[in-house]
């Protein structure tokens, strides 16, 4: 469903991103690892146009949705893969480490307003859907609640609501619950596991060794902008095979 050819990222005179392959099939969850600085939230801000490759190419469902740019481009160029990039990220859900709600709107209010502002969808009908998705994340009872009212696992849950509510054939998760106190990840990472188990294709960076463990399909474990090595979390978190993976699981496991 995603697939990442050679991309490349610098800021200045740092390359972020140094040549990353990846693919990401239909249902299933890739957890991506690696220490601080080693470009996994850019990857993921590629892949959601968040950020501009300098080479490479990456595709969604065959789709190109980013490639490095030559030369000028007019504006009809523009105009073009602007409309692009916008239907496209209509297919990609992403949840950050801080949650990004609108503090003036209730929980139920922040979840419909993509679906209303973006896919015209009646009030009546968004807040019907909005409803049943904050009792999927087990939150039905603090629909007219704001975000200040709410705890951070409750506000994550939101995030992860409102993002589904734009029914994305993709979830990226980067950090989702390093912000949280420890009392409250577990919340979180059950929604997760059950959007999992439900089949979603999800891309995750985490620190959550226990969740990458039982959760992922794969696991992808990343250094200073390059993929030193990707399997399952059995091989993976077992048997790594470089010394690099090995070094970095010892300080985290
Ligand atoms: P962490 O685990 O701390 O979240 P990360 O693997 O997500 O780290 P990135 O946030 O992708 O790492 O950052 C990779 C490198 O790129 C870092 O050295 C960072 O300082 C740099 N960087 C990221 N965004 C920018 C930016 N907008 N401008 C300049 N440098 C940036
Ligand atoms: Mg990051």
């Amino acid at each position: 469903i995603l697939r990442a050819r050679g991309v490349r990222k610098r800021f200045g005179d740092t390359e972020v991103l140094r040549g990353i392959d990846l693919d990401v099939r239909s249902g299933e969850v890739l957890c991506v690892i690696g220490p601080s600085g080693s470009g996994k939230s850019t990857l993921l801000r590629c892949f959601n146009h968040l950020e501009q490759i300098d080479a490479g190419r990456v595709w969604m469902d065959g789709e190109l949705i980013g490639y490095e740019q030559h030369g000028p481009s007019g504006r009809v160029l523009r105009e073009r893969r602007a409309r692009d990039i916008r239907r496209q990220r209509e297919r990609i859900g992403m949840v950050f480490q801080r949650f990004h709600l609108f503090p003036h709107r209730t929980a139920v209010q922040n979840v419909m307003e993509g679906p209303v502002a973006v896919k015209g969808l009646s009030r009546t009908q968004a807040e019907k859907q909005a409803r049943e998705l904050l009792d999927h994340v087990g939150l039905a009872d603090r629909a007219g609640h704001y975000p200040g009212q709410l705890s951070g696992g409750q506000q994550q849950r939101v995030a992860i609501a409102r993002a589904l509510a734009m029914e994305p054939a993709l979830m990226l998760f980067d950090e989702p619950t390093s912000a949280l106190d420890p009392e409250l990840v577990g919340e979180v990472l059950g929604v997760m596991r059950d959007l999992a188990r439900s089949g979603m294709t999800m891309v995750v960076v985490t620190h959550e060794m226990g969740f990458a463990r039982e959760v992922a399909d794969r696991v992808l474990f990343m250094d200073q902008g390059a993929v030193v090595e990707a399997g399952s979390p059995k091989l993976l978190f077992t048997d790594p095979r470089h010394e690099r993976t090995r070094a970095f699981l010892s300080t985290v496991l």
